[in-house]
């Protein structure tokens, strides 16, 4: 990682410690409070990577939220997990490898008081982030409109409702899809799989039909699906997005999607592009879908003044997106979102993807 990239990840950190604090939203320049705010910001972040130093005998003492043991280890300084990041759960380091069920949205570690719910192929996911989720294809429906308005007027890429069909489906299909074959799924069976190895989204160009989800119903904490074999007219791409996520994630990932169905549109093949530039810049507008948001929110916030529990919940949920984006570790999410992002920051969105059109490529 070179230099720049690196101030890049401190400075998204940076801001996502103010978000916690619940400033760094002001964006009133008049406000002389910034450099409280870093002070306050850099505190914490302290307080984050060394609990050890800190002089709260209460951190020191700080209960596990998971098994109510007093937590011995602490997390590495470079290993934080999510939950503690934008969550403030507290967790002995042991919980992220025992087995601990996390919810497959906001990444939190169970604890005994909160319900999750299985959704039936490998996935957990908490009662919370439960009460925003997107099952069937016909509930998406909505959301496929607000992301072509996100598109079409957000960030003026043209793109048509019936340029693509959108089927919600689970991770069995999504393995077959994927091509994942028997041993992912007796895996999804057998375990609960770690968020940042399943695949939630593709974007096909051709290939067999698709088995979506038509309806479910909830015994219990289980979801028990229906599914159909999906076939569709007249348009010639199909996204596959992952079922039971709460719309915000829904919408990232359907935007994402919709990026590289755009680059089909356009005349580019799968793997005409190398597949860093691609999934790098289809994760720069996934990022941009939850800023979009976020500003959504934030105007709604002007008219009513209390900030629910739901609405706190919603932003942390976004904060969770935008940092699995930024930390993404691998070469093509993690490196290729950075460099495309780089790219965008110099030469604007237009242009990038202009240049990416013309010379299959980023600008340098
Ligand atoms: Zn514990
Ligand atoms: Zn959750
Ligand atoms: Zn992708």
């Amino acid at each position: 990682m070179s230099q720049h990239e690196i101030d890049d990840i401190e400075r998204a950190m940076r801001l996502s410690l103010l978000d916690l604090c619940g400033k760094g939203k002001n964006k009133n320049e008049n406000e002389p409070s910034y450099d409280e705010d870093r002070d306050l910001a850099e505190a914490i972040k302290a307080s984050l990577r060394s609990p050890g130093a800190s002089s709260s005998s209460r951190q020191k003492q700080r209960v596990c939220d998971v098994c109510d043991a007093i937590i011995k280890n602490t997390h590495p300084p470079d290993q934080i997990p999510v939950c503690s990041e934008i969550w403030n759960q507290k967790v002995c380091p042991s919980h992220l490898q025992d087995g601990t069920p996390e919810c497959c949205s906001c990444r939190k570690l169970k604890t005994k008081y909160v319900t999750y719910i299985n959704l039936g192929d490998g996935r957990l996911i908490c009662d919370e982030c439960y009460s925003t989720a997107i099952f069937t294809t016909q509930q998406c429906e909505p959301l496929v409109d607000i992301c072509l308005e996100f598109f079409n007027n957000g960030l003026q890429i043209q793109i048509g409702k019936h340029d693509f069909h959108v089927s919600m489906v689970d991770e069995f299909e999504m393995a077959r899809l994927s091509g994942r074959g028997g041993a992912g799924l007796q895996t999804l069976i057998d375990q609960i799989p770690h968020p940042d190895s399943l695949v939630l989204g593709k974007t096909m160009s051709y290939g067999p039909p698709l088995i979506s989800i038509t309806s479910f119903s909830r015994r219990g904490n289980s979801i028990i699906t229906a599914k159909q074999q999906h076939l569709t007219y007249g348009s010639p791409l199909r996204i596959a997005i992952a079922f039971g996520l709460p719309k915000v994630m829904t919408g990232a990932i359907l935007a994402h999607e919709m990026m590289h169905a755009w680059f089909r549109l356009r005349g580019i093949r799968t793997g005409q592009l190398e597949l860093k530039v691609e999934e790098g810049m289809c994760q720069v507008i996934g990022r941009k879908w939850l800023e979009w948001l976020e500003c959504l929110e934030a105007q709604d916030r002007k008219t009513s003044s209390a900030i629910t529990e739901h609405a706190q919940f919603q932003r942390n949920l976004i904060e969770t997106y935008k940092y699995a984006v930024d930390m993404h570790s691998s070469y093509e999410y993690g490196h290729g979102f950075r460099e495309a992002k780089w790219a965008v920051e110099k030469y604007k969105l237009h242009r990038t993807i202009d240049h990416i059109l013309t010379y299959r490529k980023l600008p340098e």
